[in-house]
This record gives C-alpha cells, structure tokens and sequence, in this order.
C-alpha cells in the first residue's frame, strides 16, 4: 500500500485545562474522502485544525504529504500551501472581485505572476461554474456562489489536500446542494478531503469512510454503511437518530 497522505497519531490538544482532542488516531489514503461527524464540541473543527497547524498539536503527530507538521523545524507556509481550507463563513475579502480574490493568494505566497494567476483563477473558476461571476464582488453574490468561490481560491493555490469545515451550514437550504455538487466533483477527480459535515446524504454517498467523533476521540470508523447504516456503538446510534 502507498504511503497515507494524512497520518494523524496519538493527536491530542488541550486549551488550558480543556482537553479537547484526547487521543487521536487516523489514516487517509490518497484520494480518499473521509467526513467527519458527531455532536457540537466534540472536537471536529480541532482536528481539521491541527492538520494544516492553524491549531498546535499539545501532543502527538500529523504528518501531511509525508512532511511532519509536528517537527519543529519544518516550513509552516510550505506545507500550508499544500492544503486547502474551506470553513463555514466564506472569509472572501469583500473589497476584491471575484477574479481577484483568487488570484491575490496566488500572487503573495505563491508568488505567480499576474498572467498565470489570472489563468488560474479562470481554470478554477470553470471548475465551481461561475465563470460568468468573475468581476463581481462578493456582496453580490448569494452564500452558495461565495462559497464556491472559496473553494475555487483554495484550489487555486494547487493543494494536495483539500479541508472542509462544515461548508454548508450557513447556507440557506436551496442553496446547499450546488456547493455539494462542486465537493462531489472534486471527490471525483481523485482529491483527498476530510469534510466536517451534518449532510447525511452527501456522507453516504460521497464518502469513501466516515468517522464519528465524540469527547474528543474517534468512536466509530468505517464505510457509511457501517457508520450510518449500521452503527455499532450506541453514542453514534443516539447521535445519528436525531439528526433524523
Ligand atoms: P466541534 O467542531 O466538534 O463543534 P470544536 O473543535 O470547535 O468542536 O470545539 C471543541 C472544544 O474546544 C469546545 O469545548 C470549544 O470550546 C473548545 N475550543 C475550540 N477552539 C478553541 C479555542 N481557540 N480556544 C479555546 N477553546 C477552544
Ligand atoms: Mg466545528
């Protein structure tokens, strides 16, 4: 088997004495899409976080593409570049268009110059379907097409890994499934995502495995059919049961 692109051992972290992540143990293939479940304040977003260090470990590893996070020395930014983030709020820089929201990032740290950004951008923008949007500004555009332009400016930047953190939740209902739609494509095209997400239907039919979390370790791991379908513990069961 080839080496995991995300190696997560023995992850722990605590803010002060709040022991969120106790730990955590996970390998996700290449191309694999994992989504994450259970209850508020279990420690979904932490995790997500401590695999591209917006969060420090307290203890433990993750290793990305083969880099360690963990080890001191390593080059933050670098290994940043290689994973995508996508979070609830869409944090679009509002005074920029479209196009220029996408190719600023590519700009200052990928360090692309004017022309390959913007070709960049227009590939990207392609992808998510809003080609016709790329001079607008983001308060003109609803929550679904700013959050695919988020998602379109994290791949831009070319990652390996792509991260979503509850991307749908603040959407209205109609809007949600063109941003499913863009994920599903991206899971696809062979992209390894770990996405935090309360869309059942996405996870099982998306998802390559799915995890359920609760009090900051992993309770339950395996395909949607044994997660969601048939969950043997009953933490996950009461958790699933009123999500219905
Ligand atoms: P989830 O995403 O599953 O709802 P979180 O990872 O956001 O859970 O939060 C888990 C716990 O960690 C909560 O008790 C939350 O208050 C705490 N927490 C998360 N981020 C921080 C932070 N930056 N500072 C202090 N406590 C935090
Ligand atoms: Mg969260």
């Amino acid at each position: 088997m080839s080496r995991p692109e995300i190696e997560i051992r023995d992850l722990h972290k605590s803010f002060g004495d709040n022991h969120v992540l106790r730990g955590i143990d996970l390998e996700i293939a290449q191309g694999e899409v994992v989504c994450v479940i259970g209850p508020s304040g279990s420690g979904k977003s932490t995790l997500l976080r401590c695999v591209n260090l917006l969060e420090e470990p307290t203890k433990g590893q993750v290793v990305v593409g083969g880099t360690e996070l963990t080890d001191p020395d390593v080059d933050i930014d670098a290994v940043r570049r290689r994973i995508g983030m996508v979070f609830q709020q869409f944090n679009l820089f509002p005074h920029l268009t479209v196009t220029e929201n996408l190719t600023l990032p590519q700009r200052r740290v990928l360090r692309r110059d004017r022309a390959q950004a913007a070709k960049v951008a227009a590939e990207n923008l392609e992808r998510v379907g809003l080609t016709e949007k790329a001079s607008a500004y983001p308060s003109s555009l609803s929550g679904g097409q700013q959050q695919r332009v988020a998602i379109a400016r994290a791949l831009a930047m070319g990652p390996e890994v792509m991260l979503f953190d509850e991307p749908t939740s603040a959407l209205d209902p109609e809007l949600v499934g063109d941003v499913l739609a863009v994920m599903r494509m991206l899971a696809q095209d062979g992209m390894t995502m770990m996405v935090v997400t309360h869309e059942m239907t996405f996870a099982r039919e998306v998802a390559d495995r799915v995890i359920f979390m609760d009090g900051g370790v992993i309770v339950e791991d395996g395909s949607p059919e044994q997660v969601i379908t048939n969950p043997q513990h009953e933490r996950t069961r009461h958790f699933l049961s009123r999500l219905l």
